[in-house]
């Protein structure tokens, strides 16, 4: 899916919170936003998603306008799948009803033979097959992260916004995950605030710092910014010791 952000603006009250987005994704790329706690990254996710309206602003997706003063494309019409931090699954309902809700909420009907062979396919992909009767707080975080995973991806969607989901795995597991994220044929973007997922996604990134985006590149180019504000926050993260570069 191809996503084109132009001269977003959001506040809440009277504080600015996103300032002037421009941004553009073409179909099957993935882009990480990074950016410090409070810089406006999963206001900019919701208002990707339609669960927050821009003050300002137009987003056109697949060329079609989801959003401009006049249009307003709901949520559900988006086809795009989105994971927070808490991963956000039914406590009451065990993972098989956790995967399958989205496939069972469709508009269009589909048969349980159907959402059965679709459930089944994802949870082989993600070796969660086993979990399917039981309850999200009886998994660990990671067994937990593969159900929200399968969860989004079970109902296909054209961009999936992910907001910081592996910040409670460790190392090890989180590394696993970002591969998984690598190799995952769909448009993404990835919202972090860790140098270290910049580095291992390699992928474009999007530094977004008080509202403003301040650098677009890939990690190596984004020293390149003439930005204080970014050099200051990529020196924070130390990427420029971490990489040998000289600030
Ligand atoms: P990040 O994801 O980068 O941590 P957020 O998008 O969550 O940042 O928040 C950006 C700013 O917007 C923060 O100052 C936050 O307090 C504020 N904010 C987010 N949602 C609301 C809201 N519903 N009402 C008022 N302020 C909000």
């Amino acid at each position: 899916m191809d996503l084109y952000l132009e001269k977003i603006n959001k506040r809440y009250g009277k504080t600015p919170v996103l300032n002037d987005i421009n941004l553009s994704l073409k179909d099957g790329e993935l882009l990480t936003i990074l950016g410090p706690s409070g810089s406006g990254k999963t206001t900019l996710l919701r208002i990707i998603a339609g669960l927050e309206r821009p003050n300002k602003g137009k987003i056109v997706i697949s060329g079609q306008i989801a959003n401009n003063p006049d249009i307003l494309i709901p949520p559900q019409r988006r086809d795009i799948g989105m994971i927070f931090q808490n991963l956000a699954l039914w406590p009451h309902m065990t993972v098989y009803e956790n995967i399958s809700l989205g496939l069972r909420n469709r508009k269009k009907k589909i048969n349980n033979n159907d959402i059965n062979k679709i459930v089944f396919q994802v949870v082989e992909r993600f070796g969660i097959k086993r979990y399917l009767d039981r309850y999200p707080t009886t998994l660990s975080m990671g067994e937990r992260q593969r159900v929200a995973l399968a969860r989004a991806l079970v109902l296909d969607p054209g961009l999936l916004l992910l907001d910081e989901p592996f910040s409670h795995l460790d190392w090890n597991l989180k590394d696993e995950f970002l591969d998984l994220i690598k190799s995952l044929n769909t448009t993404i973007i990835y919202v972090t605030h860790q140098v270290f997922d910049i580095l291992r996604l390699n992928s474009k990134v999007a530094l977004l710092i008080d509202g403003k985006l301040e650098a677009i590149g890939k990690p190596e180019e984004l020293i390149n910014t003439t930005s204080s504000k970014a050099k200051d926050f990529l020196r924070c993260l130390s990427l420029y010791k971490d990489r040998n570069f000289n600030s």
